[in-house]
């Protein structure tokens, strides 16, 4: 089966630093710290554990994501 081959990476800490910031701003439009690119978002995703909703974000181009609240 020919699965697409978009293997992630995770965004260094300083990189999801920036992505949180966005998140914070209430922007609706969120873009890649490294190649300023649209970032695809999904979310809010309910975490029982958590306080506060998680968002997925992740960059085709640069093969990023991270996953943080
Ligand atoms: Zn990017």
């Amino acid at each position: 089966m020919a699965e697409d081959s978009f293997t992630p990476v995770t965004y260094s800490p300083e990189e999801r630093n920036k992505i949180r910031a966005q998140i914070d701003s209430g922007t609706k439009q969120l873009s890649c710290p490294r190649c300023e690119g649209k970032l695809e978002v999904e979310g809010p995703i309910t975490v029982p554990t958590a306080t506060r909703p998680y968002y997925r974000v992740s960059c085709k181009p640069c093969r990023r994501m991270a996953f943080l609240s």
